[in-house]
């Protein structure tokens, strides 16, 4: 499946430390746990989902590592957007 669940906070945090230094930009779509996540790099997008499944939270990206079954930089920089927004109380799980 070209799943990936969301693993440790540390895990979390470490992709997100990447992601910062990779000029990865998160936008959400307008679509329920639905991200863009933009390389301001070489200008392409990946689309990050975010859904529960057996009440065990995972993610999928649009990139070739994503559609691998990784959890890559974009899904990692969707995650803790995502978290944050929900810390936030913006109308997410
Ligand atoms: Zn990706």
């Amino acid at each position: 499946m070209d799943i990936v669940q969301l693993q440790s906070a540390e895990q979390l945090s470490k992709a997100t430390e990447r992601a910062k230094a990779s000029k990865l930009f998160v936008q959400p779509t307008g679509l329920f746990r639905q991200y863009r996540v933009t390389n301001r790099e070489h200008r392409k997008q990946y689309v990050v989902d975010f859904f529960l499944r057996n009440d065990k939270r995972f993610g999928h990206c649009t990139c070739k590592g994503g559609i691998a079954g990784f959890a890559c930089k974009h899904l990692s920089a969707a995650a803790g957007y995502h978290v944050m927004r929900a810390a936030a109380k913006l109308n997410v799980v």
